[in-house]
């Protein structure tokens, strides 16, 4: 069965050419428009409205760019054309710029014959659920507005991108700390969007940067994921480079990972730990994460005094919960981090920024880092389940676990003095994740044996 095309709140994502057109993207972009100039109409009138465009380095970018632009000026919405920038780039251009919305064109880490368009609202954040069905709904139906010649939306570029965006992270840091330490880095930006700005963010923060596949040709110089197995030469550069850290973003630039200083991958969930243990350093206030992250930021929290925020899964969630608690820190195990002094968006560089200071500050290596935050033992299994069959497994973990607190917000999460279970329906797929974590691997075995034996005996 071919693929399909999958629109949900963040937007669309298809396989380019197949499913994903140059005349989709039109009519998703004049839906947006359609969608904006409405919502508009009822705030302030007469008002003129733009939205920014950037895209990642996928060579399906700049068609599929233009034809959402097309779409836009065509229901008389003016396009800041940004080029080709990482994803928190246009979060802060909508908000410096004042722009009814953004968008993104990127399928973030998914290969190459994907692409994607992320929609984004005025304050930076994406659609949240009843507006994004509004769109949906107007793109399925294709009622959109239309404007005569005179009122055509227009195109203009817009360069200072990589600046403004820079500017925002360097304000949240203290760049003289961090460069006087003459940080050797190396950076792998996939061949992405992220190469580029990154780049002039570590020399600005006095870092000696060797980069690897910083060429923003969208030809992925390994399975863009950035986990364990995906960067094997991010970790002999380190290596051989004698760096202190290494970074790796994917291809739109709003995750990170980090290599110790022997080379080593460290794990996506240190990233959001490390950021969080600098910020709350500072500044004692809340963070947001979602339920499937490691436990690792409420140590960082408790040693702090501080609270942690738990919301669904999903990076506007996260982001929501943020702005309603008014957070310093928040984010998502995947290497997200989210500072709202930036934007309300997930940002590697951000990440980058907040842990070289960490490092600057304390004076402590990667390694030494890690071993000061702990560690925890995390697996994940995926299996196919609809939904009564879901709803099954479900009713019966919760049987299960009976001694557990139990979050129902998102799926089950059962948490335990030694540990946590997480399962869940994806929002993409018929398929249900299952997480779970403890400071003991035979624990973390026994949670996920639980959950997998409940499976069988659903799916037998
Ligand atoms: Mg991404």
């Amino acid at each position: 069965m071919p693929e399909q095309l999958i629109v949900s709140i963040s937007g669309m994502r298809g396989i380019v050419g197949e499913n994903l057109t140059d005349s989709i993207a039109a009519d998703y972009g004049r839906a947006f428009g359609t969608f904006l100039k409405s919502s508009k109409l009822k705030t302030q009138n007469s008002k003129l409205i733009s939205v920014c465009i950037g895209r990642d380095s996928r060579s399906s970018g700049p068609m599929l760019a233009s034809a959402v632009a097309s779409g836009l000026c065509a229901v008389g919405i003016d396009v800041v054309d940004l080029g080709l920038v990482p994803t928190p780039t246009v979060g802060v251009m909508v908000t410096h710029l004042g722009c009814a919305g953004g968008v993104i064109i990127t399928a973030s880490h998914n290969p190459v014959q994907y692409n994607g368009i992320k929609l984004l609202l005025g304050n930076a954040m994406a659609p949240p659920a009843d507006a994004a069905g509004q769109i949906k709904q107007l793109f399925v139906d294709k009622r959109f507005d239309s404007v005569d010649s005179t009122r055509c939306g227009k195109v203009a570029s817009n360069e200072q991108a990589d600046a403004t965006h820079i500017e925002k992270v360097l304000a949240i840091v203290d760049r003289e700390v961090i460069a006087a330490k003459g940080f050797r880095v190396v950076l792998d930006s996939v061949n992405g969007a992220g190469g580029g700005i990154t780049k002039k963010l570590l020399a600005e923060l006095g870092c000696r940067v060797s980069a690897i596949n910083d060429e923003p040709t969208g030809r992925f110089a390994h399975t863009p994921e950035p986990i364990a197995e995906n960067l094997t030469d991010l970790c002999a550069a380190v290596k051989s480079e004698g760096a202190e850290i290494g970074f790796a973003q994917d291809p739109d630039a709003d995750r990170l990972a980090i290599v110790d200083e022997a080379g080593r991958y460290i794990g996506e969930e240190y990233t959001l730990a490390m950021a969080a243990k600098y910020v709350f350093s500072k500044q004692a206030g809340k963070a947001a994460t979602n339920l499937s992250t490691s436990r690792m930021i409420d140590d960082m929290a408790e040693e702090a005094g501080c609270e942690v925020i738990r919301t669904p899964v999903g990076e506007a969630n996260v982001a929501a919960a943020m702005l309603e608690h008014n957070c310093v820190i928040g984010g998502e195990g995947n290497g997200g981090i989210i500072d709202l002094r930036v934007g309300p968006i997930r940002d590697s560089l951000v990440g980058i920024a907040l842990v070289l200071q960490l490092m600057a500050e304390t004076g402590k290596s990667v390694s030494e880092l890690v071993e000061e935050i702990g560690g925890y033992y995390m697996t994940k299994e995926k299996f196919p389940a609809d939904s009564s069959q879901a709803q099954e497994i479900l009713d019966r973990a919760r049987r299960t676990f009976i001694n557990a607190r139990l979050d129902t917000s998102d799926g089950y999460r059962f948490d335990f003095d030694d540990g946590w279970v997480h399962i869940r329906s994806s929002n993409t797929e018929p398929v249900m994740r299952a997480i779970v974590e403890a400071k003991d691997r035979s624990i973390a075995q026994g949670y996920i044996d639980a959950v997998m034996k409940i499976r069988s005996e659903v799916l037998n």
